[in-house]
């Protein structure tokens, strides 16, 4: 498993800090329930702007396999994502930044696991029921 990567968030984004890590998906403990193998690389770095406001810039790439709810076969999964995570300290500021469009903002706490924030992306764009397309899966029922 991977060890929990615990930051100081305003520390993070304010010193411009960076995390990276290429891991099995077995590693991470909630993925580890979703995908049956494959890898992620992901890269978590720090920003703050002039005003204060703080986030962070994810990157999760990998070619992943997951079980097809139809056929209960295996299939393969992209994980492509590139993205700003926006940090609120508070409520309303939680409020302001997800009405910005395309925009994910999540309320921390004085400390934050990197780990846990790519496991809620990577899960956040997964379809609600994994299947192969239409007619895909490789063992067919009857016609
Ligand atoms: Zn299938």
């Amino acid at each position: 498993m991977l060890q929990a990567v615990e930051i100081d968030p305003r520390r993070f984004c304010k010193d411009a800090q960076s995390w990276e890590t290429r891991s099995d998906v077995s590693e991470f403990p909630r993925l580890a329930q979703e995908f049956t193998q494959g890898a992620l690389f992901c890269r978590v770095t720090g920003r703050a702007d002039q005003l204060g406001g703080l986030s962070l810039k994810l990157t999760v790439s990998g070619q992943v396999e997951m079980t097809c709810q139809r056929c209960l076969g295996s299939m393969q999964h992209a994980v492509e994502i590139d993205r700003m995570v926006y940090l609120a300290r508070t409520e309303v500021e939680l409020e302001r930044l997800d009405a910005m469009p395309d925009s994910d903002a999540i309320l921390v706490g004085e400390t934050l696991s990197l780990v846990d924030v790519v496991e809620d992306e990577v899960l956040l764009g997964l379809p609600l029921a994994a299947m192969h397309a239409e007619g895909e899966c490789p063992v067919s029922g009857t016609q």
